[in-house]
């Protein structure tokens, strides 16, 4: 079916030349990078996708969910796909291509998500410029999620590059569909064998950050506006790794990983808010600087800690985790003290399930008496869950809005 599109599409383009080098001309393609290569690698839980051009490679990527089918459209802007391109073998979670005009469309076996895409400028060893898109397996209802809200970015990109959808070909799901419930997984951090930090009357971080997870998840449900998840519900260790993967498969709109801080100035009193991104991008500036943009490549295989960190960096920019800890920071500055500082960046793990904003909210210092005895009160975690509450509030309002202008 593939080769009888490009058959299709190779001649229409003898046929019509002259058309279409106009209609290239109009959308500005008039310097289209020409691809020479696309090979696929990885399995199940990761696929690698690269594409090889004479020019740099600009693409945006779609999630497309429909009609029994899950896809990945990645638009090639101002690229065209060769003529002697090699279309790969079905590979991966990838079964199926359909390559056109600017674009190609990867079916998938199992729902996945873009976990990074890079591009790479040509070197020594390889003179072409690359494209390497990764994909990472995601729970089916995260895919629909993303694919529901790519829908809008899908259609104005179509309409901007003037591409007309084939007969019931790139429907998706329903445009700007309102979720009934939003999913939020609150993780209360430590727990079992990792008793996080500890105050000076014997206060562990463990309980302090499951008592106050428990209050905001009673916040939570009161309104009956959200299904509320807990990453733990007692005291039990759980792997980081395991808490990213919980979220992902609750399909989590929103996550946030609750922990008390330290510090060696007992004076120091607070709650803070952290992102993925400021931080993590300054990771990854190190881990860029020392390794090379090439070396994740070199290897071919799926990139690790490192490079999911990366691939969060590039995602984070557009995400949603910022515009939330932008509404929760004044919010909890009404319910108690405020700090900005750095954090230990181990925690940081579990900011990286892809496409699930997250936070990770410091609810104060275990190392300051008034915040203990503040964290350790009812009314205290009272407070504080009600300021994370009007966020929350807040924060979807704004979702609900950007559905309702769709
Ligand atoms: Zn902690």
């Amino acid at each position: 079916m593939l080769r009888k599109r490009v058959g299709k599409m190779v001649s229409g383009l003898i046929r019509k030349t002259a058309l279409f080098a106009a209609c290239l001309w109009v959308a500005g393609f008039a310097y289209a990078a020409e691809i020479s290569e696309i090979a696929v690698t990885g399995d199940s839980e990761y696929t690698r996708i690269m594409i090889a051009g004479d020019d740099a490679l600009d693409h945006e990527a779609f999630l497309v969910s429909g009609e029994g089918r899950r896809q990945v459209d990645l638009k090639l802007t101002g690229s065209r796909v060769a003529l002697n391109a090699e279309t790969p073998a079905p590979q991966g979670a990838i079964d199926a291509y359909e390559i056109r005009n600017g674009e190609i469309l990867f079916s998938l076996t199992t729902p996945m998500m873009v976990s990074r895409a890079l591009s790479l400028s040509p070197t020594t060893a390889e003179p072409r410029h690359r494209l390497v898109i990764d994909l990472v397996r995601v729970a089916p209802i995260r895919f629909d999620k993303a694919a529901a809200r790519d829908t809008a970015a899908r259609t104005s990109y179509a309409a901007i590059h003037e591409i007309k959808p084939e007969p019931g070909q790139g429907r998706g799901t329903e445009l700007g569909k309102r979720p009934d419930e939003y999913v939020v997984v609150i993780d209360p951090g430590h727990g079992g064998r990792d008793p996080g930090a500890s105050s000076h009357n014997g206060k562990r971080e463990k309980a302090i950050v499951l008592a106050a997870s428990l209050e905001l998840k009673r916040v939570l449900e009161r309104s009956g506006r959200y299904k509320v998840h807990l990453t733990r519900e007692d005291d039990r260790y759980i792997e980081h790794e395991d808490r990213v993967s919980m979220a992902r498969n609750w399909g989590a709109d929103l996550f946030i990983s609750v922990h008390a801080d330290a510090a060696a100035n007992s004076g120091v009193s607070g709650a803070t808010v952290y992102t993925l991104s400021a931080r993590g991008e300054r990771r990854v500036d190190r881990t860029a600087m020392s390794n090379g943009w090439d070396m994740p490549i070199e290897d071919g295989t799926s990139q690790e800690v490192s490079g999911i960190l990366a691939d969060l960096i590039k995602r984070e920019t557009k995400s949603n985790s910022s515009i939330f800890a932008d509404l929760l920071t004044p919010e909890l500055a009404k319910a108690g003290p405020v700090v900005r500082n750095s954090h230990r960046e181990e925690n940081f793990f579990v900011l990286l399930a892809p496409d699930v904003p997250a936070v990770l909210l410091e609810i104060g210092f275990l190392t300051n008496r008034s915040d203990v005895a503040r964290l350790s009160s009812e009314s205290g975690r009272r407070k504080m869950a009600e300021a994370v509450g009007r966020a929350i509030d807040r924060y979807f309002d704004r979702r609900d809005m950007l559905y309702a202008a769709n």
